[in-house]
């Protein structure tokens, strides 16, 4: 966390979390690819090829869960609302049982961009 001071205004606050990486988030930049991507969506196409993409998010956080030998991508705009919604989620896939249940782990992950040709 980072260092926060009973002494530090609202926007002090919020400039100092900013930068706060979330552990449970991991940065995804460069991939093994050649293409330039310009959007959050084209990149989590690339970097998840078989992945379903659901929802109309945008954003740079993508959450990635993983049911039977697919991925499921959202896309969010904070980190907040995809770790919000991979904890519903593991609870959903708790409640209906291992049956589907992929062993890989979900994650959260910040898309970098743009990514750079090589
Ligand atoms: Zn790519």
């Amino acid at each position: 966390m980072p260092k926060l001071t009973l002494r530090m205004g609202r926007a002090e606050v919020q400039a100092a979390l900013a930068d706060y990486a979330d552990p449970r988030v991991k940065a995804y930049r460069a991939h093994n690819c050649e293409r330039v991507h310009r959007t959050y969506t084209a990149m989590s196409r690339c970097l998840w090829p078989n992945g379903v993409l659901e929802g109309s998010g945008t954003g740079p956080y993508a959450l990635v869960w993983w049911f039977d030998q697919w991925p499921t991508i959202t896309l969010h705009d904070t980190a907040d609302t995809a770790l919000a919604k991979l904890t519903d989620t593991e609870r959903q896939l708790e409640w209906m049982g291992e049956g589907h249940l992929n062993n890989r782990h979900h994650k959260v992950v910040r898309l970098i961009l743009p990514t750079t040709a090589k």
